[in-house]
């Protein structure tokens, strides 16, 4: 249930509506908007408790029923953008923010050439698995702490923001003590008992959607980032499992407007574990910035005949800067830049 303030409504109006909810057994969430105040009530038993028990209180402009299973991801909650903060970029604003670099991190060499040449071709975060989430046990899973430490030295060297994957619930502290944001893999969204934790880590997050899953599923997941009180989330959409198999996801680009119509969330695209190969990806990377996606994650390798993972779809630090060339002349013509 949503609890719209009047405008200008006092504090103890507010807190009244607080106290009412939590006598109910409700918990609670604030929109502290510029103007309005929004009271999220939170509960399994919202369906039985008549709206007009709120509707009546004073400095109470509307209380509506949310249909949906996501709130505290919903318009209706935060009818503005939300603009997430990392380490000094602004991921939601005007402009698109290209998060960019190896899948995994391999070796000092190869990382800092990543970091290199994506900071060269104008990206504004760099990305680099520690911790890798394989299909199979017998696949290299990560060069895990040594790969968090070359995470950091290339932020250090290179003044960029650097965000990697946290794949188990207990590295949750660990991995945030070296990252600038958190990313939870699609094959992880609805890992419940790790969004939590990395909701209280409070660092940004980058969600991406499970390949099977509904974008119903996928804001309802984030409401379990969200609920610990903190609205710095980002959705990446990865693509989606289907009966097309000429590609190895397929690319959900509608997920774009639909996210943006029922989320007040940034949402950006990484066109490249959809593509699968790398001739595929600046098509789905520019298509995305076309629908208006909020920025875009791309596998960039400096030599990806080389690259321990994912060298297929990764582009070389020639073709990344070409496509960052074009994603310009896109970006502008959707009024926005890179
Ligand atoms: C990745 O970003 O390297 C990754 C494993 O992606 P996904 O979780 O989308 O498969
Ligand atoms: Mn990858």
């Amino acid at each position: 249930m949503i609890v719209e303030m009047r405008t200008g409504a006092a504090k103890k109006e507010v807190n009244d509506v607080v106290q009412k909810a939590k006598s109910l057994g409700l918990d609670v969430q604030l929109n502290l908007g510029t103007d309005k105040t929004v009271v999220a009530l939170l509960g399994s038993n919202t369906g039985q408790i008549p709206t007009d028990i709120f509707a009546v209180l004073p400095g109470v402009e509307s209380v509506t029923r949310i249909m949906k299973p996501y709130k505290l991801a919903s318009r209706a909650f935060k009818p503005k953008d939300t603009v997430v903060r990392c380490s000094g970029v602004e991921i939601g604003g005007p402009r698109i923010i290209v998060i960019a670099g190896p899948c995994a991190v391999e070796t000092e060499k190869q990382l800092m050439e990543a970091a290199e040449a994506v900071k060269k071709a104008g990206a504004a975060i760099l990305r680099g698995g520690a911790f890798k989430p394989r299909t199979s046990p017998f696949s290299f899973q990560g060069l895990q702490n040594k790969g968090l430490e070359l995470l950091a030295k290339a932020r250090n060297e290179y003044g960029m923001p650097v965000v990697t994957e946290v794949v188990n619930t207990e590295d949750v502290e660990l991995v945030a003590s070296y990252a600038d944001m958190l990313q939870i893999g699609s094959r992880n969204m609805q890992n419940f008992s790790l969004l939590t934790n990395a909701g209280k880590s409070k660092r940004p997050v980058v969600m991406k959607r499970g390949f099977s899953c509904t974008i119903t599923e996928w804001l309802t997941a984030a409401d379990y980032l969200l609920a610990e009180g903190d609205d710095q989330v980002i959705l990446c959409e990865r693509g989606i499992r289907t009966f097309e198999d000429s590609i190895r996801f397929s690319m959900d680009i509608s997920a774009v407007p639909v996210v943006k119509k029922n989320s007040h969330l940034p949402i950006i695209v990484d066109p490249s574990h959809s593509a699968g190969h790398y001739s595929l990806v600046p098509a789905i990377a520019k298509a995305a910035v076309a629908a208006g996606a909020d920025g875009l994650l791309i596998e960039v390798h400096p030599n990806p005949k080389e690259a321990l993972v994912d060298g297929l779809q990764s582009l070389s630090p020639s073709d990344f800067t070409r496509l960052m060339e074009e994603l310009k002349v896109i970006a502008k013509a959707v009024g926005r830049y890179i």
